[in-house]
């Protein structure tokens, strides 16, 4: 009997999913699912409880819907060398014979880039063939480059855009978009009637024993649900998908809505991106935002925004380093005093600057923030605080939903002016100014900080004497602090 296995990483769903395609054409149906918990990553040292929750029961739904179809999916307790490894040992105990192929899409984490490395050499000398496709990026960082040189990355955000908008247009990556068309029909029926019965046609179950098909997925959630801290959202391809499509009647305004973040009009996508319930492609195709013909602003603008986050994966693909030092070298030894107290209050939401602490609180009361907000503590943790944009970018991972090495890290570089394409060290946010611009009546600041509820919408950006007693004064004074930034930052050639 011939049959593949597909692995599944961050490509949770199986609407126009490429791999998983292309080894269900290869294999007539018989594919089965695999997912291996790994150590590594569970034990790293900004895991979020709350992240690995919608990871656990965006799973959950897969299985579902894999097991509604005729297929299954698998949980191992170890990492993919090992699990791999002990499941062949298994199968063999079995008197099963061993996959013909095992896919995968494609990761562009340092760590992922080894270990995909690794596991392919491994499947060859097991002589088991391995697919992998694109999925995570419409265009993948190396498919883009400066002029004619495949080596020479882009570290500016205006040409790389430009770049990918004429690929956009290309028949090879229009094809791309339009079979994310047919995988959303699918997906469309799905949530309609239900998964079709006998789309796959193997289980674990036939080939392995009992005792190999332990509950480890059951057993993760139970373990993790006790740390959560937050109400986990709606999960899976489903939701995401009609998130795009409620999403869909914003879009026009999201030019001016994006920056206002008492308005919900951006379109919370970013995690399911981060574990693959969706895709840029299906946004794109659901959106028809590859259309001959202009856009609208607001459809142009949203486009830009996906094109940043592939940007972020372009960085982390060319210039790995990224991952734990900062992009210009002459901004790797600034002088950061890293004062732990305020970086205490930062996180609490009590620096007594307002717009700074609701959207700290928007973070840890929902796993998420909005972009503005998230430029805004960003700034002012580094510029104003003068701390090490490494503990807010470590920060942010363990409690953002979306918490993604590429974009958090370039997100990070960017307002710390460490990274490519930099905020200008120079330019430092003015955290009242930016409030009063983009929460002008103070009604973000009054969600998150209930205790300035009382303030007009003149006095709550900058309270001074109108101050609650129980809201902090300022921890620190912009003025002075922007003049240390200054020096901190210029003191280096
Ligand atoms: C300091 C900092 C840290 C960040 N950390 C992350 C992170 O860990 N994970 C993450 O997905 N995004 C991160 N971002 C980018 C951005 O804030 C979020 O992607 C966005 O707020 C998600 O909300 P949304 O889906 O409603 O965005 P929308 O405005 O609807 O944008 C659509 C999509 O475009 C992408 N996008 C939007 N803005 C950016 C941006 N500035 N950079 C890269 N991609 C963008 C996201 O995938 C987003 O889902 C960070 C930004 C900053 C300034």
């Amino acid at each position: 009997m011939e049959y593949g296995i597909h692995w599944f990483r961050r490509d949770l769903r199986v609407a126009g999913n490429p791999a998983l395609q292309a080894n269900w054409k290869a294999n007539q149906g018989k594919v089965l699912g695999l997912f291996c918990f790994d150590k590594k990553f569970l034990s790293r040292e900004d895991f979020s409880y709350n992240r690995f929750q919608f990871f656990l029961e965006t799973l959950v739904s897969l299985r579902d819907e894999l097991k509604k179809a005729g297929g299954d999916l698998l949980f191992m307790d170890i990492g993919p060398e090992t699990s791999f490894e002990s499941l062949f040992e298994k199968l063999k105990a079995a008197g099963k014979p061993l996959p013909n192929l095992v896919s995968w899409n494609r990761d562009y984490e340092p760590f992922a880039r080894k270990r995909d490395e690794t596991m392919s050499q491994w499947f060859k000398s097991h002589g088991i063939s391995v697919v992998t496709e694109r999925d995570h990026c419409l265009i993948e960082p190396h498919e883009i480059f400066k002029g004619e040189v495949p080596t020479s990355a882009y570290q500016v955000y205006s040409p790389f855009s430009r770049k990918w908008m004429e690929f956009l247009k290309t028949p090879g990556v229009r094809a791309r978009v339009e079979s994310q068309k047919k995988g959303l029909l699918y997906l469309n029926a799905f949530m309609k009637e239900g998964a079709p019965q006998n789309l796959f046609s193997l289980t674990w179950k036939s080939l392995l024993k009992e005792e190999d098909l332990a509950d480890v997925l059951g057993a993760y959630q139970e373990k993790n649900l006790k740390k959560v801290t937050i109400a986990i959202p709606a999960n899976g391809a489903g939701t995401a998908l009609s998130r795009v499509r409620e999403f869909k009647k914003a879009i026009r305004s999201y030019g001016k809505d994006r920056d206002i973040p008492s308005i919900d009009g951006t379109s919370k996508l970013s995690q399911f991106f981060k574990n693959g319930s969706l895709t840029g492609a299906q946004v794109i195709a659901e959106l028809d935002l590859d259309r001959p013909g202009k856009l609208s602003e607001g459809e142009e603008k949203f486009l830009k925004e996906i094109i940043w986050r592939e940007f972020y994966y372009h960085i982390l693909w060319h210039f790995p380093q990224v991952e734990t030092q900062a992009f210009l070298e002459k901004f790797r030894t600034l002088k950061w005093e890293n004062n732990e107290s305020y970086f205490k209050a930062w996180k609490q939401g009590l620096t007594g600057y307002p717009f700074v602490d609701a959207g700290m609180r928007q973070l840890a009361k929902t796993g998420w923030m909005h972009n503005r907000v998230r430029m805004v503590v960003a700034s002012f943790l580094t510029k104003d605080l003068l701390i090490d944009w490494k503990w807010g970018e470590k920060y942010f991972m363990e409690t953002l939903l979306d918490g993604d090495l590429a974009p958090n890290n370039g997100g990070w570089q960017w307002a710390a002016s460490t990274g490519c394409d930099p905020q200008p060290y120079f330019r430092i946010f003015n955290p009242y100014l930016q409030s009063k611009k983009f929460d002008p009546d103070g009604s973000y600041i009054r969600e998150f900080v209930p205790e300035l509820k009382g303030l007009s919408a003149k006095n709550i950006h900058e309270p001074g004497l109108n101050r609650p007693t129980n809201y902090p004064a300022p921890i620190v004074e912009h003025s002075v602090q922007r003049e240390k930034a200054l020096k901190m930052y210029g003191a280096k050639p």
